[in-house]
């Protein structure tokens, strides 16, 4: 089983190091900065050799060039956004498959908060990381697609397996779930997983990765009964101030 590593970066982003013991090899996913990232990976002995990026954005990218000078690794990101990532050795496309030692990951394109964002599927280890896609009880901003897209990827991740991982790239927790509860207030999962939320970041602690199962039980964008419901909320979400 691989084993994945937080580091919390910027005011609210999470960069994931990920090594796989049988083959020793370490990614990182979406390196907003280098240095923190370096650092973990040299005190736990691990030698990065890959980077996996989710989409273009430099909250998500900001970290490549300086862990391949450092490194020598080499960088996979969205065919799409290749003119947007200058780093990217490595070009996928939906259903391409990336390995970390022998694990696959397998690539999802979904379009919305960019153009060409893409998440990773792991199936072996039920893991998968989503970028700016699909938060905790929340969903990306519709930059660069619409909310049809957005509404048809949240789909698409709610049918993988719900005992998976999913692992976001932000702590934007509290806030979707203070918006869910104004959309869901009935919901009895919504309200005893705030509880736990608001525990957690009282404490200063993380409230992500989250899984397919629990985001079908509390996240009101998943939840949506269609894409014009679920553009309503995205709506509201933008214009929620909680
Ligand atoms: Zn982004
Ligand atoms: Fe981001």
């Amino acid at each position: 089983m691989i084993e994945v590593v937080r580091i919390p970066v910027l005011s609210d982003n999470y960069v994931w190091l990920v090594h796989e013991p049988d083959s020793g090899e370490t990614m990182v996913v979406d390196p907003a900065v280098a240095e923190p990232v370096l650092a973990e990976a040299e005190q736990r002995g691990w030698r990065i050799g890959q980077i996996w990026n989710t989409h273009w954005h430099p909250d998500h990218t900001g970290g490549n060039q300086a862990i391949k000078d450092a490194t020598g690794c080499t960088v996979t990101g969205p065919a799409a956004e290749a003119a947007r990532i200058p780093t990217l050795d490595r070009q996928v496309a939906e259903g391409d498959v990336v390995r970390l030692g022998g694990i696959e990951a397998v690539v999802m394109e979904v379009p919305a908060h960019t153009a060409g964002h893409i998440a990773y599927h792991l199936p072996s280890q039920a893991t998968a990381f989503v970028g700016d896609t699909l938060f905790a009880m929340g969903c990306g901003r519709l930059f660069e697609g619409s909310a049809e897209q957005m509404y048809a990827n949240l789909q698409r991740l709610a049918a993988l397996p719900p005992e998976t991982v999913v692992y976001p790239a932000h702590e934007y927790t509290l806030s979707n779930g203070r918006f869910a509860l104004t959309v869901d207030p009935d919901n009895q999962d919504l309200r005893a997983r705030m509880v736990e939320v608001e525990a957690a970041r009282a404490a200063g602690e993380p409230t992500v990765p989250t899984t397919i199962a629990a985001e079908r039980a509390t996240n009101p964008f998943i939840r949506a009964s269609s894409a014009e419901a679920f553009a309503r909320l995205r709506k509201g979400k933008d214009e929620f101030r909680g």
